[in-house]
């Protein structure tokens, strides 16, 4: 993910503008005390930007296909450290995901993060649950063309037991979808990744399509074989 934030760091002297190559943030929005470390990082001595100025100048540039060059969203994919989201009781539905701040169109919000299992695993562990909420597990072919689940059944995952696993509770909408999962690879780990189909504002529940048969999705031998 390559993100090019124009911004003037001195603007008031109407000097040329800077052109600020900033792939760090890529397809996720950082917060300004992310930013701020960031600029005090670089170790600048003059026109230094104003972190306010760079959150309202950024835009997730580029496709989603480069959604993981960013080395901030893999810090992320890493940590399970998502921010931006919370969990709320739906009526009949249980629980949902929301956002606490807005998301722009192309940014990754979460990962779809849970036990890599083969996909009659994942269909033995439904089968053996019926009452298993469908959001649980996810089925995809991975780049091999493998059959593929991730089981999220259990409320969190052995690798990052204190974090919230968002992934798990979004629900599903065919009509209403305002995410999509996408597979990426990071350290040799299949990731689905969520990224946002629109402008998403505060306080919207975040929801995807299951599916209920096979699903193409855009992008080279990306085939995610849903249940
Ligand atoms: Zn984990």
């Amino acid at each position: 993910m390559i993100l090019f934030l124009l911004f003037s760091p001195s603007v008031t002297s109407g000097s040329t503008c800077t052109t600020m190559r900033c792939e760090h943030f890529g397809c996720r929005k950082p917060s300004t005390s992310k930013i701020e470390a960031w600029i005090q990082k670089r170790g600048w001595t003059s026109n230094n930007p104003q972190a306010s100025l760079i959150l309202r100048q950024w835009k997730p540039v580029g496709t989603v296909d480069t959604a993981l060059d960013s080395s901030f969203v893999r810090s992320m994919v890493t940590a399970q450290r998502w921010k931006g989201l919370t969990i709320k009781d739906v009526p009949e539905k249980g629980r949902g995901v929301f956002t606490k701040r807005r998301f722009e169109q192309g940014e990754v919000v979460c990962e779809y993060h849970g036990r890599l299992v083969s996909r009659e695993e994942g269909l033995a562990i439904h089968a053996s649950s019926p009452d298993m909420n469908p959001g649980h597990l996810l089925f995809y072919k991975n780049k091999r063309n493998e059959a593929m689940c991730i089981d999220a059944h259990e409320e969190s995952c052995q690798c990052h037991p204190l974090s919230i696993i968002y992934g798990r509770l979004i629900n599903h909408s065919s009509k209403r979808a305002n995410i999509r999962p996408r597979l990426f690879i990071h350290n040799d780990r299949d990731v689905i990744l969520f990224i946002t189909l629109r402008d998403i504002l505060v306080n919207e529940e975040l929801r995807y399509d299951y599916g209920s048969k096979k699903k193409s999705f855009a992008g080279k031998g990306v085939e995610l074989d849903w249940m």
